[in-house]
């Protein structure tokens, strides 16, 4: 089979480097355009890099020696050069909306890791476990760019890839009304490592700009019904949540309350709802796709970030100690890995199903 050429948009940064390990030895993507600022264009991706490499794996001589692009100058001859590109990039939210969008209107699908489109009601946002249905809005979207192939599609932010997966199955079968999620969050998902970040040591930092409001707004999209030219978004169950900054390199836990309306399962029940959920990528055996999407813990003491976020390379969702809980109806912990299933294993696995879907095509 013929891969199909990709681009990676950011591609010196945190979610950018872990793209380019996951793209390298991919079955069906193959890794051709690397893209970031005007400060690094022009460069070996090894010198635009400047020393910045983080990730565990070394980065092969072969990426090292590619030509950074300028996200911005050089568009359409990266358009013209890919099938689709991935984007992640720290930029003001406006000219992160332009970008994507002069990307799609030059027929290049993007598949977004950033917040800027997220609320768009015609782009998609994609837990592909949870709601692939959402990608028939993709039609409507074409009509307002006037695109044939083009579109954005975004996955949801990294702090919600744990309890929004624990709490869907749920949901299948019993209503729930409300829930209250703390999370627990690693430096990665600021772009950080310590070195760069040497005031994390040691410490929580109570504020993640931003973070509360897409943590409880964003599940009621994921959550949302399509319409002709709409995904609009559900008015439950209602979500609040405080997220921390914590001294962990990679790995966002959540503490997670939840509360029924009417009738509510047995804590048997749960586990046994969580134990058999799989969602469309499992059926599709998707590459990147976990074989089990929720893993639970029966110890008392799991799951840890350290030992428990590179489970099934990343890409599960780790759940642990189930307990009724006095104020709400269920109290637990979960866990995904920020960068992969929260950021760059996330987007990949959503550019596999519309892939696989043909929305490439
Ligand atoms: P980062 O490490 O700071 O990297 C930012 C990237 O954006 C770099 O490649 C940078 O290129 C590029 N960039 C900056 N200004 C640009 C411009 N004007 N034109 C083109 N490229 C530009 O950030 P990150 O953590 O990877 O996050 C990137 C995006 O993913 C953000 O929107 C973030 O919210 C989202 N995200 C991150 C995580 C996570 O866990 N880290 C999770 C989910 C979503 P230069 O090196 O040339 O400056």
């Amino acid at each position: 089979m013929k891969k199909c050429d990709v681009g990676v948009i950011g591609a010196t940064g945190m979610v950018g480097q872990r793209f380019i390990t996951l793209l390298e030895d991919h079955p069906w993507f193959n890794l051709k355009v690397l893209a970031a600022s005007s400060r690094s264009a022009g460069k070996k991706y090894s010198q635009a890099l400047g020393g910045r490499w983080c990730m565990d794996t070394e980065l092969s001589s072969d990426v090292a020696d590619m030509y950074v692009y300028d996200a911005q100058a050089d568009k359409e001859k990266i358009a013209s050069m890919v099938s689709f590109v991935f984007c992640a990039v720290d930029m003001p939210k406006d000219e992160i909306k332009k970008l994507e969008e002069a990307y799609a209107k030059l027929d290049c699908p993007v598949i977004s890791n950033n917040s800027a489109n997220r609320s768009t009601s015609d782009v998609p946002m994609i837990i592909p476990e949870i709601n692939p249905q959402h990608a028939e809005i993709i039609k409507a979207q074409r009509r307002r760019l006037g695109t044939k192939r083009g579109f954005i599609a975004a996955k949801s932010n990294c702090s919600l890839q744990s309890y929004v997966p624990a709490m869907h199955p749920l949901m299948e079968k019993y209503e729930i009304e409300s829930a209250l999620a703390c999370t627990y969050q690693a430096i990665s998902g600021a772009g950080k490592t310590f070195e760069r970040w040497p005031e994390m040591v040691d410490n929580v930092i109570p504020y993640i700009g931003g973070e509360e409001e897409k943590s409880e707004l964003e599940p009621l999209k994921i959550w949302g019904k399509v319409t002709d030219d709409a995904i609009v978004n559900a008015s439950s169950p209602v979500i609040t949540s405080q997220c921390l900054r914590v001294a962990t390199s990679n790995g966002h836990m959540a503490a997670v309350f939840i509360k029924f309306k009417d009738k509510k399962p047995t804590k048997d029940e749960i586990l046994e709802i969580w134990k058999n959920y799989s969602g469309l990528p499992q059926k599709l055996e998707l590459p990147s796709a976990p074989k089990q999407f929720l893993h639970y813990f029966e110890e008392p003491d799991r799951p840890q970030t350290k030992l428990d976020r590179d489970n099934e390379h990343g890409m599960a969702i780790n759940i642990g100690r189930l307990r009724e809980d006095r104020i709400f109806d269920y109290k637990f912990v979960c866990l995904s890995h920020n960068t992969l299933r929260g950021a760059a294993g996330g987007a990949v696995l959503l550019a596999e199903l519309l892939y696989a879907q043909g929305y490439m095509n």
